[in-house]
């Protein structure tokens, strides 16, 4: 396995070169585009690990999926899905169009930004910092890892310059959507798109939710099967932005990619992939890291169609 990945990480290492890092969060221009690591963990807790594994970058829209199962854990399905529906949109992450169509009344899904933004205001807790604390823990809980934190410059950088969630959390609210103090909501998102993470804390939470919402170490159930089955449904339909379709026919892998440049697998009942790439396509999705998971699927038949 470990010759495997280093041979796939050197093979897709050239495609670095045919994408962008995000700027349009400054603080994530800083990263080295030609970047490129991957952790696979399998149902036996064996680590794999290749290329630039262990480099931090934020988890970004990755930090969605954990969201949505506090946000279900907190209020249930029923509440949840009152306020966030299951549709791709086929439009950008950050489209703010189609909140303004009449007869739809709320964003599409969760892994777009607007449905993220709603589901981070149905978090429970006393303040704020109680909500996003509570976030936290389970973000630490489900990546095996205590140390997770914030990335203070890039959390500022994104509260500073995200006018764009900041408008649609606004008209969120204005729809009876959003819940409770749109800044205080922006601020949760803002942060846990901001986590620190390398490849092996992402491959944990994939494992886990391969792993049917059971951390595997432990044995402790987080969340029910059902629940960790419609993250990954979700992952399918809309985890890799308006690339979701193609991804799923050349691929074949739950995932959900993030701006940061990280991508989360999650194989049912077989392993967990984290995946960094900085460099990006024109959808956002990290451009090597595309080709990484398109090589490694081929290699193990990790398709689940
Ligand atoms: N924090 C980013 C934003 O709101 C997340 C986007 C992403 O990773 O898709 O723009």
């Amino acid at each position: 396995m470990r010759e495997m990945l280093k041979k796939i990480i050197m093979d897709n290492r050239e495609l670095t070169k045919k994408g962008r890092v995000a700027d349009y969060i400054p603080a994530l221009s800083k990263a080295n585009p030609e970047d490129l690591g991957i952790c696979v963990i399998d149902m036996n807790n064996n680590v794999y690990t290749a290329g630039d594994y262990n480099k931090k970058f934020t988890i970004q829209s990755i930090s969605k999926t954990v969201a949505l199962m506090l946000a279900i854990m907190d209020n249930g399905e029923e509440k949840v899905f009152n306020k966030v529906g299951m549709e791709p949109t086929g439009d950008a992450f950050n489209s703010i169009y189609k909140l303004e169509t009449k007869d739809i009344a709320k964003p599409l899904n969760p892994m777009i930004n607007a449905g993220a933004i709603a589901v981070s205001s149905l978090i429970k807790g006393n303040s704020s910092e109680e909500r996003f604390e509570r976030l936290l823990s389970l973000f630490r809980k489900i990546s095996s890892n205590d140390n997770l934190k914030v990335n203070e410059e890039v959390y500022l950088s994104e509260k500073k310059t995200g006018n764009k969630n900041r408008a649609m959390g606004y008209l969120l609210k204005d729809m009876g959507v959003l819940e409770g103090n749109v800044e205080e909501t922006l601020d949760i998102y803002f942060k846990q798109c901001s986590i620190e993470v390398d490849c092996v804390d992402i491959a944990n939470i994939g494992l886990f939710l391969a792993n049917g919402g059971t951390i595997l170490e432990t044995g402790e159930d987080i969340v029910t099967e059902h629940v960790a089955r419609i993250v990954k449904t979700f992952m399918v339909t809309c985890g890799m932005y308006d690339s979701s379709g193609e991804f799923a026919i050349r691929v074949g892998i739950p995932a959900k990619s993030g701006v940061g440049g990280g991508i989360m697998g999650a194989v049912p009942h077989r392993i967990g992939i984290g995946i960094y790439g900085p460099a990006l396509d024109e959808k956002g999705n990290s451009v090597a890291g595309y080709g990484v998971l398109r090589d490694l699927s081929k290699e193990l038949n990790l398709s689940i169609f």
